[in-house]
C-alpha cells in the first residue's frame, strides 16, 4: 500500500442482513477503491454484543462476494478494544473526556425541563463542576461514570465529497458519550481510532451521519491532528417513501439474489439512482465506476423501483456471455449447451427462466389440441413430409419453411404462426430457427398435429 493510494472503508454493524441501501454505501466505497487504484476495508462495527452476531458477518461476507466486492482488509472491532482503551487513556490525560454520573433519568428530566423553558435539549455540563471529593462520594454510593467528550463548541467546516461545503456548529451540541457506565464503547470513538490507525483518507457513508461528522471531526484533530475526506451520500428509501432498515430486512441484498436479479444490476441500480448519470446496467465494476463521481449524487433521498430493477436485469441478461452462466444453466440441469443459451438469452429477463425453455425445448410434450386448427390438415400432412433429416443446422429451418411455402402457398405469420404454436407452444419467442436444431427431428414430429 503506497502512502498516496486512497484507502476507504465500509462499516456495517453485524445486526441484520445489508439492504440495498447498505449495499450502496459499499458500493460508493468500493468504486472509489477500483477508480482510483485503491484499497477497501471491510470493517464489522461489533461492539454491540447484545446485537451482533456471526450469522451476520457471514452473510455480510457472502452478500458483498455477490456484490463483486472484494475487501483488501477485514477488521472487526470487537478485537481492537486495546487501541481503543489507549485512545480513552490519551483523551482523558488531554483532559478531553470527563465522567458523568447521571442517570438515563436525571438526563430525561432535565431535558424536559430545558424544553419546557424553549432551551436546546443539550447536555448541561454538570458533571464539568464535580469536585474529587463530589466523584468519590459518587462512587461510594456505587454510580459507575460515563464518559463525555468535552467539544471546544465552534463551527466545524469540511469540504464534503458530495454535499459540497458543509459546516455543524458544535455547541448546539451535547458532548458526546463515549464510553459507557459498563466500559463498553458507543460507535463514536472505535470508528475514529479505526479510521486513523487503518489510515482510512476517504469516509464516504450515508447522509444521516452528517451531524456526527462535526463532533467526530473534533475528536479526529485532537488524536491525529487531521480529519480523512468526507463524502455524505443520498439515502435510499421505498417506493413509497420509507426508509429501509436492516432489522426488517426491507430490500435485503440476500432477497434480492434470491429473487434472481445479476448483481450487476443491482449494483448498477444502487449506485446510479439519484444521480445525475443515466442508469445503465453496467456489466463489470471498472465500466460501472467509469459512471459513478460523487459530485454528482443528487441531494434528495432515492426512491428504489423493484420494477426498474426488472428491466435493467433484462437488459444485462441479453447481453451475458454463455460462461457468465454456464455454471448457473448447469445447476438448472441444462449442461455443456452454448447454442441453448444463444437461443434464449434475449428473450429472458432472469437466467433462471431459461428452465421454462429448457422444459418447452428438451422434454417430451405434445401441444394442445386447438394447434391443429392452426392450419389445415393438409398443410400439417406436408409439415411432416417436408421435414429435413438429420443432421439439423440453423439453415434447416429455413429449409423446411422453404419447402412447406413452396407447397402450401402460406406465407408470413400464416405460415410461421402454426409452426411457432406446434413447436413451443407459445406464440412468442426466441428465433425458431435456433430452436428447431435443439428440439430436434423426433421431439419436432411428435409435436406436429
Ligand atoms: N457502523 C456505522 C453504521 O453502520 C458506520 C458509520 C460510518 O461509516 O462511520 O452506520
Amino acid at each position: 500500500m503506497t502512502p498516496l493510494s486512497p484507502v476507504v472503508r465500509f462499516a456495517p454493524s453485524p445486526t441484520g442482513m445489508i439492504h440495498i441501501g447498505n449495499a450502496r454505501t459499499a458500493l460508493l466505497n468500493w468504486l472509489f477503491a477500483v477508480k482510483s487504484a485503491g484499497h477497501f476495508v471491510l470493517r464489522y462495527d461489533d461492539t454491540d454484543r447484545e446485537r451482533s452476531r456471526e450469522e451476520y458477518i457471514t452473510a455480510i461476507a457472502e452478500d458483498l462476494g455477490w456484490l463483486g466486492i472484494d475487501p483488501h482488509v477485514i477488521v472487526w472491532q470487537s478485537r481492537r478494544t486495546q487501541l481503543y482503551d489507549l485512545a480513552v487513556a490519551r483523551l482523558k490525560a488531554e483532559g478531553r473526556l470527563y465522567p458523568c454520573y447521571e442517570t438515563a433519568e436525571e438526563l430525561e428530566r432535565r431535558r424536559r425541563l430545558q424544553l419546557a423553558r424553549g432551551l436546546p435539549p443539550i447536555y448541561d455540563r454538570a458533571a464539568l463542576a464535580l469536585t474529587a471529593g463530589d466523584r468519590a462520594r459518587l462512587e461510594a454510593e456505587g454510580r459507575r461514570p460515563h464518559w463525555r467528550f468535552r467539544l471546544d463548541g465552534r463551527q466545524v467546516t469540511w469540504l464534503d465529497m458530495v454535499r459540497g461545503e458543509q459546516s455543524v456548529d458544535t455547541s448546539s451540541l451535547s458532548d458526546p458519550i463515549l464510553v459507557r457506565e459498563d466500559g463498553s464503547y458507543l460507535y463514536t470513538l472505535p470508528s475514529i481510532v479505526d479510521d486513523i490507525d487503518l489510515g482510512i483518507t476517504h469516509v464516504i457513508r450515508g447522509e444521516d451521519h452528517v451531524t456526527n461528522t462535526g463532533v467526530q471531526i473534533e475528536i479526529f484533530e485532537v488524536l491525529a491532528g487531521r480529519t480523512p475526506m468526507f463524502g455524505h451520500h443520498n439515502l435510499i428509501a421505498t417506493t413509497t417513501g420509507e426508509a429501509l432498515s436492516k432489522r426488517l430486512g426491507s430490500l435485503s441484498v440476500r432477497s434480492l439474489q434470491h429473487d434472481g436479479f445479476e448483481p450487476m444490476a443491482v449494483a448498477s441500480l444502487a449506485v446510479l439512482i439519484g444521480s445525475a448519470e443515466e442508469i445503465h446496467p453496467y456489466p463489470d465494476m471498472v465500466s460501472l465506476a467509469g459512471h459513478v463521481d460523487l459530485a454528482r449524487v443528487s441531494a434528495s433521498t432515492a426512491k428504489f423501483d423493484p420494477h426498474e430493477l426488472d428491466a435493467l436485469n433484462a437488459r444485462l441478461v441479453h447481453h451475458l456471455v454463455y460462461e457468465q452462466v454456464e455454471d448457473r444453466l448447469a445447476a438448472l440441469g441444462i449442461a455443456d449447451n452454448e447454442p441453448f443459451w444463444l437461443a434464449v438469452r434475449d428473450n429472458l429477463a432472469k437466467v433462471g427462466e431459461a428452465a421454462d425453455w429448457w422444459k418447452i425445448v428438451a422434454t417430451d410434450w405434445t401441444p394442445a389440441a386447438t394447434v391443429a386448427a392452426e392450419a389445415d390438415a393438409a398443410f400439417w400432412a406436408v409439415a411432416r413430409a417436408s421435414l429435413p433429416e438429420e443432421p439439423w443446422d440453423a439453415a434447416t429451418w429455413g429449409a423446411w419453411t422453404d419447402a412447406l411455402k413452396a407447397e402450401t402457398g402460406r406465407k408470413g405469420k400464416a405460415l410461421f404462426m402454426p409452426l411457432r404454436l406446434a413447436l413451443t407452444g407459445l406464440d412468442h419467442g426466441p428465433e425458431l430457427k435456433r430452436l428447431l436444431p435443439l428440439i430436434g427431428r423426433r421431439r419436432t414430429l411428435a409435436r406436429l398435429p
